[in-house]
Protein backbone atom coordinates (compact mmCIF):
# COMPACT_ATOMS: atom_id res chain seq x y z
CA UNK A 1 0.00 0.00 0.00
CA UNK A 2 1.47 3.00 -0.98
CA UNK A 3 1.09 6.63 0.77
CA UNK A 4 1.57 10.06 -0.71
CA UNK A 5 3.48 11.49 3.05
CA UNK A 6 3.39 15.20 2.61
CA UNK A 7 6.45 15.19 5.10
CA UNK A 8 8.59 13.57 2.12
CA UNK A 9 6.97 14.80 -0.38
CA UNK A 10 7.15 11.12 -1.74
CA UNK A 11 4.47 7.99 -2.24
CA UNK A 12 5.53 5.19 0.07
CA UNK A 13 5.10 2.26 1.07
CA UNK A 14 2.91 1.99 4.11
CA UNK A 15 4.84 -0.09 7.02
CA UNK A 16 3.01 0.70 10.73
CA UNK A 17 4.78 1.15 13.71
CA UNK A 18 3.02 -2.25 14.82
CA UNK A 19 2.18 -5.26 12.56
CA UNK A 20 -1.63 -5.60 11.64
CA UNK A 21 -2.50 -1.91 13.69
CA UNK A 22 -2.69 1.36 12.28
CA UNK A 23 -2.53 4.31 14.62
CA UNK A 24 -4.46 7.10 12.86
CA UNK A 25 -5.67 11.05 14.17
CA UNK A 26 -7.44 14.05 12.11
CA UNK A 27 -8.15 16.66 12.85
CA UNK A 28 -11.83 17.41 13.71
CA UNK A 29 -13.94 20.50 13.10
CA UNK A 30 -14.40 23.23 15.01
CA UNK A 31 -18.10 23.14 16.33
CA UNK A 32 -19.53 26.80 16.44
CA UNK A 33 -22.15 25.59 13.17
CA UNK A 34 -23.28 23.65 10.74
CA UNK A 35 -20.95 21.45 9.01
CA UNK A 36 -19.94 22.65 5.07
CA UNK A 37 -19.33 20.22 2.42
CA UNK A 38 -15.86 21.40 2.14
CA UNK A 39 -15.34 19.96 6.00
CA UNK A 40 -16.90 16.91 4.88
CA UNK A 41 -14.32 16.21 2.33
CA UNK A 42 -11.62 15.28 4.69
CA UNK A 43 -14.53 13.41 7.04
CA UNK A 44 -15.59 11.03 3.81
CA UNK A 45 -11.81 10.51 2.89
CA UNK A 46 -10.54 9.53 5.64
CA UNK A 47 -13.42 7.72 6.60
CA UNK A 48 -12.62 5.59 2.57
CA UNK A 49 -8.66 5.91 3.96
CA UNK A 50 -10.30 3.38 7.41
CA UNK A 51 -12.42 1.87 6.08
CA UNK A 52 -9.85 0.40 3.05
CA UNK A 53 -7.00 -0.59 6.33
CA UNK A 54 -9.95 -2.59 7.95
CA UNK A 55 -10.80 -4.60 4.39
CA UNK A 56 -7.05 -5.43 4.28
CA UNK A 57 -7.36 -6.55 8.26
CA UNK A 58 -5.84 -3.99 9.77
CA UNK A 59 -7.03 -2.98 13.27
CA UNK A 60 -7.56 0.77 12.91
CA UNK A 61 -7.34 2.99 15.86
CA UNK A 62 -9.06 6.44 14.31
CA UNK A 63 -9.11 9.51 16.39
CA UNK A 64 -10.92 12.74 15.74
CA UNK A 65 -11.66 15.10 17.90
CA UNK A 66 -13.78 18.21 18.42
CA UNK A 67 -12.54 21.46 18.76
CA UNK A 68 -15.41 22.62 21.49
CA UNK A 69 -13.10 26.21 23.00
CA UNK A 70 -11.97 28.46 20.42
CA UNK A 71 -13.10 32.29 19.38
CA UNK A 72 -15.81 31.53 17.42
CA UNK A 73 -17.67 29.21 20.10
CA UNK A 74 -17.54 31.96 22.40
CA UNK A 75 -18.49 34.84 20.35
CA UNK A 76 -21.84 32.64 19.04
CA UNK A 77 -22.15 32.22 22.77
CA UNK A 78 -22.05 35.69 23.79
CA UNK A 79 -24.27 36.56 20.20
CA UNK A 80 -26.79 33.76 21.55
CA UNK A 81 -26.64 34.64 24.82
CA UNK A 82 -25.66 31.14 26.38
CA UNK A 83 -22.69 29.23 27.75
CA UNK A 84 -20.09 28.23 24.81
CA UNK A 85 -20.64 24.22 25.89
CA UNK A 86 -24.41 24.57 24.96
CA UNK A 87 -23.10 26.05 21.34
CA UNK A 88 -20.24 23.16 21.41
CA UNK A 89 -22.92 20.30 22.50
CA UNK A 90 -25.66 21.11 20.09
CA UNK A 91 -23.03 21.49 16.87
CA UNK A 92 -21.15 18.10 17.73
CA UNK A 93 -24.53 16.41 17.92
CA UNK A 94 -25.81 18.13 14.98
CA UNK A 95 -22.42 17.09 13.24
CA UNK A 96 -22.69 13.51 14.34
CA UNK A 97 -25.87 13.29 12.43
CA UNK A 98 -24.47 14.50 9.53
CA UNK A 99 -21.74 12.11 9.75
CA UNK A 100 -24.25 9.19 10.16
CA UNK A 101 -26.30 10.66 6.81
CA UNK A 102 -22.72 10.55 4.62
CA UNK A 103 -22.46 6.59 6.70
CA UNK A 104 -18.91 8.17 7.77
CA UNK A 105 -18.48 5.50 10.97
CA UNK A 106 -18.11 7.19 14.40
CA UNK A 107 -14.35 7.11 15.23
CA UNK A 108 -13.05 4.71 17.73
CA UNK A 109 -12.68 7.97 19.78
CA UNK A 110 -13.83 11.47 19.71
CA UNK A 111 -12.46 13.33 22.32
CA UNK A 112 -13.10 17.21 23.11
CA UNK A 113 -10.63 19.50 24.06
CA UNK A 114 -12.35 20.88 27.15
CA UNK A 115 -12.14 17.82 28.52
CA UNK A 116 -8.50 17.20 27.92
CA UNK A 117 -7.14 20.72 29.74
CA UNK A 118 -4.99 18.15 32.43
CA UNK A 119 -2.95 16.56 29.73
CA UNK A 120 -2.52 19.92 28.13
CA UNK A 121 -1.17 21.55 30.93
CA UNK A 122 1.47 18.26 31.62
CA UNK A 123 2.61 19.21 28.38
CA UNK A 124 3.11 22.94 28.86
CA UNK A 125 4.87 21.87 32.00
CA UNK A 126 7.15 19.74 30.20
CA UNK A 127 8.01 22.00 27.26
CA UNK A 128 8.98 24.88 29.66
CA UNK A 129 10.68 22.77 31.88
CA UNK A 130 12.76 21.44 28.47
CA UNK A 131 13.09 25.03 27.27
CA UNK A 132 10.99 24.96 24.77
CA UNK A 133 8.26 27.39 26.23
CA UNK A 134 8.46 30.24 28.27
CA UNK A 135 6.03 32.59 30.31
CA UNK A 136 5.33 36.16 29.41
CA UNK A 137 4.31 38.34 31.84
CA UNK A 138 0.45 38.69 31.72
CA UNK A 139 1.32 34.44 32.17
CA UNK A 140 0.71 33.34 28.84
CA UNK A 141 2.56 30.80 27.49
CA UNK A 142 4.39 31.08 24.20
CA UNK A 143 6.18 27.49 22.27
CA UNK A 144 9.43 28.71 21.29
CA UNK A 145 10.23 28.14 17.66
CA UNK A 146 13.65 28.36 17.38
CA UNK A 147 14.44 25.65 20.15
CA UNK A 148 12.66 22.93 17.85
CA UNK A 149 15.29 23.12 15.11
CA UNK A 150 13.19 20.75 12.79
CA UNK A 151 10.72 23.66 12.85
CA UNK A 152 9.51 24.24 9.23
CA UNK A 153 10.03 20.17 8.19
CA UNK A 154 6.41 19.32 7.31
CA UNK A 155 5.61 22.54 4.96
CA UNK A 156 9.14 22.19 3.74
CA UNK A 157 9.74 26.26 4.97
CA UNK A 158 13.12 27.70 6.38
CA UNK A 159 12.69 29.67 9.95
CA UNK A 160 14.90 32.30 8.18
CA UNK A 161 12.95 33.02 5.75
CA UNK A 162 9.49 32.63 7.53
CA UNK A 163 10.95 35.41 10.74
CA UNK A 164 12.28 37.53 7.98
CA UNK A 165 8.47 37.64 6.33
CA UNK A 166 7.02 37.80 9.62
CA UNK A 167 9.42 40.40 11.20
CA UNK A 168 6.87 42.30 12.58
CA UNK A 169 5.18 41.64 15.47
CA UNK A 170 1.65 42.49 15.36
CA UNK A 171 -0.60 44.28 18.09
CA UNK A 172 -0.70 42.12 21.03
CA UNK A 173 2.28 40.15 20.09
CA UNK A 174 4.70 42.05 21.34
CA UNK A 175 5.83 39.49 24.54
CA UNK A 176 6.71 37.10 22.05
CA UNK A 177 10.32 36.60 21.99
CA UNK A 178 10.34 35.84 17.99
CA UNK A 179 7.55 36.59 15.91
CA UNK A 180 6.79 32.79 14.83
CA UNK A 181 6.34 31.86 18.19
CA UNK A 182 2.96 30.48 18.74
CA UNK A 183 0.40 30.56 21.89
CA UNK A 184 0.18 27.12 24.25
CA UNK A 185 -1.95 28.79 26.91
CA UNK A 186 -3.31 32.40 27.25
CA UNK A 187 -5.64 34.22 29.80
CA UNK A 188 -8.60 34.67 30.06
CA UNK A 189 -10.66 37.16 29.38
CA UNK A 190 -13.83 38.05 30.78
CA UNK A 191 -17.13 36.07 30.29
CA UNK A 192 -14.75 33.55 28.38
CA UNK A 193 -14.56 30.04 29.33
CA UNK A 194 -11.25 29.26 31.64
CA UNK A 195 -9.39 26.92 33.35
CA UNK A 196 -6.95 27.28 36.55
CA UNK A 197 -3.02 26.90 35.59
CA UNK A 198 0.61 27.47 37.10
CA UNK A 199 1.03 30.27 34.84
CA UNK A 200 -2.81 32.00 34.65
CA UNK A 201 -6.72 31.41 34.65
CA UNK A 202 -6.77 31.04 31.15
CA UNK A 203 -7.77 28.74 27.99
CA UNK A 204 -5.09 26.04 25.55
CA UNK A 205 -4.24 27.53 22.33
CA UNK A 206 -5.45 25.09 19.03
CA UNK A 207 -1.99 23.37 18.38
CA UNK A 208 -1.80 21.72 21.66
CA UNK A 209 -5.29 20.38 22.01
CA UNK A 210 -4.42 17.77 18.72
CA UNK A 211 -0.80 16.81 20.63
CA UNK A 212 -2.23 15.94 23.72
CA UNK A 213 -5.13 13.65 22.37
CA UNK A 214 -3.05 12.07 19.64
CA UNK A 215 -0.93 11.76 22.51
CA UNK A 216 -3.10 9.71 24.89
CA UNK A 217 -5.17 7.88 22.99
CA UNK A 218 -2.26 6.86 20.32
CA UNK A 219 0.79 7.09 21.74
CA UNK A 220 3.37 9.36 21.61
CA UNK A 221 4.25 7.32 17.87
CA UNK A 222 1.50 7.49 15.23
CA UNK A 223 1.20 6.14 12.24
CA UNK A 224 -1.16 8.32 9.93
CA UNK A 225 -2.21 12.32 10.68
CA UNK A 226 -4.25 13.61 8.61
CA UNK A 227 -6.58 16.58 7.60
CA UNK A 228 -7.32 19.03 5.56
CA UNK A 229 -4.44 21.12 3.38
CA UNK A 230 -4.82 24.21 5.06
CA UNK A 231 -3.93 22.55 7.80
CA UNK A 232 -0.08 21.89 6.66
CA UNK A 233 0.91 25.59 7.75
CA UNK A 234 0.81 26.11 10.82
CA UNK A 235 -1.37 23.64 12.79
CA UNK A 236 0.41 20.42 12.34
CA UNK A 237 3.75 21.89 12.03
CA UNK A 238 2.98 23.25 15.29
CA UNK A 239 1.46 19.87 16.59
CA UNK A 240 4.99 18.07 14.93
CA UNK A 241 7.12 20.98 17.33
CA UNK A 242 4.91 20.55 20.63
CA UNK A 243 4.80 16.81 20.47
CA UNK A 244 8.85 15.84 19.31
CA UNK A 245 9.80 18.52 21.65
CA UNK A 246 7.82 17.18 24.45
CA UNK A 247 8.04 13.09 23.93
CA UNK A 248 11.30 12.93 21.93
CA UNK A 249 10.03 10.76 19.35
CA UNK A 250 9.18 10.92 15.82
CA UNK A 251 5.37 12.55 16.35
CA UNK A 252 3.87 10.65 13.50
CA UNK A 253 4.92 8.34 10.21
CA UNK A 254 2.26 9.43 7.46
CA UNK A 255 1.02 12.73 7.13
CA UNK A 256 -2.03 13.22 4.59
CA UNK A 257 -3.96 15.98 3.45
CA UNK A 258 -6.73 16.24 1.26
CA UNK A 259 -7.33 19.46 -1.35
CA UNK A 260 -10.22 21.84 -1.13
CA UNK A 261 -13.77 21.46 -2.23
CA UNK A 262 -13.93 24.65 -4.18
CA UNK A 263 -16.85 26.52 -5.57
CA UNK A 264 -16.43 28.35 -8.67
CA UNK A 265 -12.72 27.04 -8.35
CA UNK A 266 -12.91 29.57 -4.82
CA UNK A 267 -12.43 27.38 -1.50
CA UNK A 268 -15.37 26.70 0.05
CA UNK A 269 -15.30 28.32 3.58
CA UNK A 270 -17.64 30.44 6.32
CA UNK A 271 -15.23 33.22 6.38
CA UNK A 272 -16.06 33.99 2.72
CA UNK A 273 -19.69 32.81 2.67
CA UNK A 274 -19.25 31.02 -0.35
CA UNK A 275 -20.36 27.50 1.34
CA UNK A 276 -23.42 24.90 1.45
CA UNK A 277 -23.65 23.31 4.46
CA UNK A 278 -24.38 19.56 4.38
CA UNK A 279 -27.92 20.10 5.70
CA UNK A 280 -28.43 22.06 2.47
CA UNK A 281 -27.16 19.40 0.67
CA UNK A 282 -29.08 16.55 2.43
CA UNK A 283 -32.75 18.59 1.68
CA UNK A 284 -31.74 17.93 -2.11
CA UNK A 285 -30.11 14.69 -2.32
CA UNK A 286 -29.64 11.32 -0.24
CA UNK A 287 -26.50 12.14 1.25
CA UNK A 288 -24.88 9.18 -0.11
CA UNK A 289 -24.88 10.79 -3.68
CA UNK A 290 -22.83 13.59 -1.61
CA UNK A 291 -20.27 10.67 -0.70
CA UNK A 292 -19.88 9.01 -3.91
CA UNK A 293 -19.12 13.01 -5.62
CA UNK A 294 -16.47 13.22 -3.27
CA UNK A 295 -14.89 9.89 -3.98
CA UNK A 296 -15.30 10.58 -7.49
CA UNK A 297 -12.02 12.82 -7.62
CA UNK A 298 -8.36 11.97 -6.25
CA UNK A 299 -8.01 13.27 -2.53
CA UNK A 300 -5.46 15.32 -3.33
CA UNK A 301 -7.04 16.80 -6.47
CA UNK A 302 -8.60 20.25 -5.98
CA UNK A 303 -12.80 19.41 -6.56
CA UNK A 304 -15.25 21.74 -7.46
CA UNK A 305 -18.44 22.02 -6.08
CA UNK A 306 -21.29 21.82 -9.24
CA UNK A 307 -24.80 20.69 -9.59
CA UNK A 308 -23.84 18.98 -12.89
CA UNK A 309 -21.36 17.09 -11.13
CA UNK A 310 -23.94 15.86 -8.43
CA UNK A 311 -26.39 15.03 -11.13
CA UNK A 312 -24.02 13.12 -12.62
CA UNK A 313 -22.67 11.19 -9.24
CA UNK A 314 -26.36 10.88 -8.87
CA UNK A 315 -27.19 8.92 -12.22
CA UNK A 316 -24.00 7.06 -11.66
CA UNK A 317 -25.17 5.81 -8.46
CA UNK A 318 -28.52 4.71 -9.44
CA UNK A 319 -26.54 2.28 -11.66
CA UNK A 320 -24.45 1.16 -9.00
CA UNK A 321 -27.63 0.31 -6.29
CA UNK A 322 -29.81 -0.92 -9.75
CA UNK A 323 -27.39 -3.45 -10.89
CA UNK A 324 -26.90 -4.41 -6.54
CA UNK A 325 -30.99 -4.80 -6.97
CA UNK A 326 -30.91 -7.13 -9.73
CA UNK A 327 -28.11 -9.11 -8.23
CA UNK A 328 -30.12 -9.50 -4.88
CA UNK A 329 -33.43 -10.45 -7.00
CA UNK A 330 -31.45 -13.18 -8.91
CA UNK A 331 -29.98 -14.74 -5.91
CA UNK A 332 -32.73 -15.21 -4.18
CA UNK A 333 -35.16 -16.13 -7.16
CA UNK A 334 -32.47 -17.62 -9.90
CA UNK A 335 -32.15 -21.25 -10.46
CA UNK A 336 -31.38 -23.84 -7.82
CA UNK A 337 -28.66 -26.08 -7.30
CA UNK A 338 -25.53 -25.52 -8.06
CA UNK A 339 -23.49 -23.45 -10.43
CA UNK A 340 -23.03 -24.26 -14.13
CA UNK A 341 -19.50 -24.70 -15.31
CA UNK A 342 -19.83 -21.32 -17.66
CA UNK A 343 -20.97 -19.79 -13.69
CA UNK A 344 -18.14 -20.98 -12.59
CA UNK A 345 -15.58 -19.59 -14.68
CA UNK A 346 -17.29 -15.68 -14.82
CA UNK A 347 -17.00 -16.22 -11.25
CA UNK A 348 -13.65 -16.52 -11.74
CA UNK A 349 -13.14 -14.04 -13.92
CA UNK A 350 -15.00 -11.60 -12.08
CA UNK A 351 -11.71 -11.58 -9.57
CA UNK A 352 -10.28 -9.43 -11.45
CA UNK A 353 -12.24 -6.24 -10.57
CA UNK A 354 -11.68 -6.92 -7.36
CA UNK A 355 -7.90 -6.90 -8.27
CA UNK A 356 -8.69 -4.06 -9.72
CA UNK A 357 -10.46 -2.24 -7.05
CA UNK A 358 -7.44 -3.02 -4.78
CA UNK A 359 -4.93 -1.88 -7.01
CA UNK A 360 -6.03 1.63 -7.19
CA UNK A 361 -6.95 1.55 -3.63
CA UNK A 362 -3.32 0.66 -3.07
CA UNK A 363 -1.87 3.74 -5.04
CA UNK A 364 -2.72 6.57 -2.67
CA UNK A 365 -6.29 5.67 -2.41
CA UNK A 366 -7.06 6.92 -5.78
CA UNK A 367 -11.02 6.06 -5.21
CA UNK A 368 -11.30 7.85 -8.61
CA UNK A 369 -10.04 4.60 -10.05
CA UNK A 370 -11.56 2.46 -7.62
CA UNK A 371 -14.92 3.52 -8.61
CA UNK A 372 -14.23 2.89 -12.34
CA UNK A 373 -13.38 -0.43 -11.35
CA UNK A 374 -17.23 -0.76 -9.49
CA UNK A 375 -18.47 0.21 -13.35
CA UNK A 376 -16.25 -2.39 -14.86
CA UNK A 377 -18.20 -4.77 -12.37
CA UNK A 378 -21.87 -3.56 -12.78
CA UNK A 379 -20.94 -3.71 -16.39
CA UNK A 380 -20.26 -7.47 -16.27
CA UNK A 381 -23.13 -7.98 -13.92
CA UNK A 382 -25.39 -6.64 -16.48
CA UNK A 383 -23.84 -8.32 -19.08
CA UNK A 384 -23.80 -11.75 -17.30
CA UNK A 385 -26.27 -12.11 -14.66
CA UNK A 386 -29.73 -12.34 -16.43
CA UNK A 387 -32.73 -14.34 -15.44
CA UNK A 388 -32.25 -18.09 -15.70
CA UNK A 389 -28.79 -18.01 -13.80
CA UNK A 390 -28.63 -19.64 -10.34
CA UNK A 391 -28.87 -17.86 -7.31
CA UNK A 392 -25.13 -18.99 -6.16
CA UNK A 393 -23.74 -17.26 -8.87
CA UNK A 394 -26.12 -13.79 -8.56
CA UNK A 395 -25.41 -14.13 -4.63
CA UNK A 396 -21.49 -14.54 -5.65
CA UNK A 397 -21.44 -11.17 -7.50
CA UNK A 398 -23.62 -9.20 -5.40
CA UNK A 399 -21.10 -10.50 -2.41
CA UNK A 400 -17.92 -8.68 -4.70
CA UNK A 401 -19.67 -5.35 -5.56
CA UNK A 402 -21.23 -5.27 -2.17
CA UNK A 403 -18.10 -5.87 -0.35
CA UNK A 404 -16.14 -3.31 -2.75
CA UNK A 405 -18.44 -0.63 -2.05
CA UNK A 406 -18.78 -1.08 1.61
CA UNK A 407 -14.90 0.17 1.63
CA UNK A 408 -16.02 3.47 -0.34
CA UNK A 409 -18.84 3.71 2.29
CA UNK A 410 -21.42 3.37 -0.27
CA UNK A 411 -24.93 1.91 0.78
CA UNK A 412 -26.58 -0.46 -1.48
CA UNK A 413 -29.62 -1.58 0.46
CA UNK A 414 -31.52 0.95 1.94
CA UNK A 415 -32.62 0.61 5.52
CA UNK A 416 -36.09 -0.66 5.88
CA UNK A 417 -38.64 1.88 6.19
CA UNK A 418 -40.44 2.27 9.72
CA UNK A 419 -43.81 1.68 9.22
CA UNK A 420 -47.00 4.04 10.56
CA UNK A 421 -47.99 2.38 12.89
CA UNK A 422 -44.15 2.25 14.75
CA UNK A 423 -43.91 5.88 14.17
CA UNK A 424 -47.37 6.53 15.83
CA UNK A 425 -45.47 4.54 18.86
CA UNK A 426 -42.61 6.15 18.72
CA UNK A 427 -44.10 9.36 19.02
CA UNK A 428 -46.55 8.34 21.74
CA UNK A 429 -43.13 7.65 23.99
CA UNK A 430 -41.95 10.76 23.32
CA UNK A 431 -45.09 12.65 24.37
CA UNK A 432 -45.33 10.48 27.26
CA UNK A 433 -41.65 10.98 28.30
CA UNK A 434 -42.24 15.07 27.61
CA UNK A 435 -45.01 14.75 30.62
CA UNK A 436 -42.60 13.25 32.57
CA UNK A 437 -40.42 15.91 32.17
CA UNK A 438 -37.70 13.05 30.77
CA UNK A 439 -36.57 15.70 28.03
CA UNK A 440 -33.29 13.83 27.59
CA UNK A 441 -35.43 10.26 26.93
CA UNK A 442 -37.79 12.44 24.58
CA UNK A 443 -34.80 14.03 22.19
CA UNK A 444 -33.15 10.80 22.03
CA UNK A 445 -36.77 9.31 20.52
CA UNK A 446 -36.66 12.71 18.39
CA UNK A 447 -33.27 11.89 16.75
CA UNK A 448 -33.70 8.40 16.67
CA UNK A 449 -36.27 9.47 14.15
CA UNK A 450 -34.72 11.01 12.39
CA UNK A 451 -32.25 9.18 11.66
CA UNK A 452 -34.73 6.86 10.23
CA UNK A 453 -35.71 9.75 8.43
CA UNK A 454 -39.13 10.74 10.10
CA UNK A 455 -39.45 14.61 11.00
CA UNK A 456 -41.53 15.77 13.88
CA UNK A 457 -42.81 18.94 14.40
CA UNK A 458 -44.93 20.53 17.53
CA UNK A 459 -47.80 21.96 16.14
CA UNK A 460 -50.96 23.57 18.68
CA UNK A 461 -53.14 20.52 17.56
CA UNK A 462 -50.44 18.19 18.44
CA UNK A 463 -47.51 16.73 16.90
CA UNK A 464 -46.98 16.10 13.38
CA UNK A 465 -44.62 13.87 11.30
CA UNK A 466 -43.52 13.75 7.71
CA UNK A 467 -40.62 11.55 5.97
CA UNK A 468 -37.61 13.42 5.17
P1 LIG B 1 -12.16 23.60 10.54
O1 LIG B 1 -13.43 23.40 11.30
O2 LIG B 1 -12.10 24.84 9.73
O3 LIG B 1 -10.93 23.41 11.44
O4 LIG B 1 -12.08 22.42 9.46
C1 LIG B 1 -12.21 21.05 9.73
C2 LIG B 1 -11.57 20.25 8.63
O5 LIG B 1 -12.16 20.56 7.35
C3 LIG B 1 -10.06 20.52 8.45
O6 LIG B 1 -9.40 19.29 8.17
C4 LIG B 1 -10.02 21.44 7.23
O7 LIG B 1 -8.79 21.35 6.57
C5 LIG B 1 -11.15 20.88 6.40
N1 LIG B 1 -11.68 21.83 5.41
C6 LIG B 1 -12.20 23.06 5.65
N2 LIG B 1 -12.62 23.65 4.50
C7 LIG B 1 -12.38 22.75 3.50
C8 LIG B 1 -12.62 22.75 2.08
N3 LIG B 1 -13.19 23.77 1.45
N4 LIG B 1 -12.24 21.65 1.38
C9 LIG B 1 -11.68 20.60 2.00
N5 LIG B 1 -11.43 20.53 3.33
C10 LIG B 1 -11.78 21.60 4.09
ZN1 LIG C 1 -5.29 19.14 14.81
Amino acid sequence: MKIYNTMTKRKEDFVPIEEGKVRMYVCGPTVYNLIHIGNARPMIVFDTVRRYMEYKGYEVNFVSNFTDVDDKIIKKALEEGVDSSEISTRYIEECKKDMAGMNVKPATTHPLATKEIPGMLDMIQTLIDKGNAYVAKDGTVYFSVSSFKDYGKLSHKKLDEMQSSRSLLVTGEDQKKDPMDFVLWKPKKDGEPYWESPWCDGRPGWHIECSVMSKRYLGDEIDIHAGGEDLVFPHHENEIAQSEACNGKTFSKYWMHNAFLNIDNKKMSKSLGNFFTVRDIAERYDLQVLRFFMLSAHYRSGLNFADTLMEAAKSSLERIVNAAQNLRHLSTEGLSGEMTAAEKELLEESKKYTAQFEAAMEDDFNTADAISAVFDLVRFANTNCREGVTCEFAAGLYKTLATLTDILGIILEKKEELLDDEVEVMIQARTDARKAKDFAKADEIRNKLLDMGIVLEDTREGVKWKRA
